[in-house]
């Protein structure tokens, strides 16, 4: 049928395509990709040929309109290099565009690994946010971790081994010493979570970058403890008297 497929691939495992993703993406019309040589491999893997068009999202003016064009009387599928298209990759503006042209949307999803990590990571999981990349440079790292700082969640982080500690050392300097994981190579041979606190990760890191993808995740701020005994006593007394 025509119209926008999303389709999340693996990544790492070329097990976790699922059958789904295989189907469409053996029946697409055309396939927008970020990097034709890597989807290629995917696509040797499932014994098809495709055609394959490079799509980003600031792809040049003509791009998307030429691709929303299609999807009338094509099935168009969308991948990117590894994981679900969308996040922290190209994506939204396609599917921005496909809706207000009132084309059908389907995603087949799959791996992602900011979800992964957190099935990994041993940290709460009833609420959490997405963060992607930091910036790169210092004051505006500082100032977007300052912005989520008293955010009550479980942060999940994309980064990559060469900035891994100078990360570490800025969530710990703006978050407090929080407990956290460094979860590695993900569905790969070398998977790992590592554990500690920011400033024991940090440190662990500081001499020795980590080879391959990294997800960082965060705990949430601890509750704030009562800030004097006293405090704590007349906060024990109100609640008393509440119950009785
Ligand atoms: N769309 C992808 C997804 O669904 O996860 C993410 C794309 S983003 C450009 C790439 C980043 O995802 C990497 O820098 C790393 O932080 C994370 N990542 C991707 N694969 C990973 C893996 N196997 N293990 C750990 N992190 C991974």
């Amino acid at each position: 049928e025509p119209g926008l497929y999303i389709v999340a691939t693996p990544i790492g495992n070329l097990g976790d395509l699922t059958p789904r993703a295989a189907d469409v993406l053996s029946r697409a019309d055309v396939i927008a990709v970020e990097d034709s040589r890597v989807t290629a491999k995917l696509l040797h893997h499932i014994g098809i040929k495709r055609p394959m068009t490079p799509y980003h999202d600031h792809s040049a003016e003509g791009v998307r309109p030429g691709l929303i064009a299609r999807m009338a009387t094509e099935a168009v599928a969308l991948v990117s290099d590894a994981g679900t298209p969308l996040i922290s990759d190209p994506g939204f503006k396609l599917v921005r565009d496909a809706r207000a042209a009132g084309h059908l949307v389907v995603t087949i999803p799959g791996p992602c690994a900011a979800v992964a990590a957190l099935t990994l990571a041993g940290l709460p999981t009833d609420r959490f946010l997405f963060i992607g990349f930091l910036p790169s440079k210092a004051h505006a790292r500082a100032e977007a971790i300052a912005e989520i700082a008293a955010i009550r969640a479980t942060l999940v982080l994309y980064e990559s081994g060469p900035r891994l500690a100078a990360s570490l050392s800025a969530l710990a300097e703006g978050l407090g010493d929080r407990d956290a994981a460094v979860t590695r190579e993900i569905t790969k041979k070398f998977e790992e979570a590592v554990t500690g606190t920011l400033t024991q990760l940090a440190t662990r890191y500081a001499d020795a970058p980590p080879r391959g993808e990294i997800v960082i995740v965060v705990a949430p701020p601890g509750e704030a403890p009562p800030a004097s005994q006293d405090d704590a006593d007349t906060a024990l007394a109100e609640a008393l008297t509440r119950l009785s």
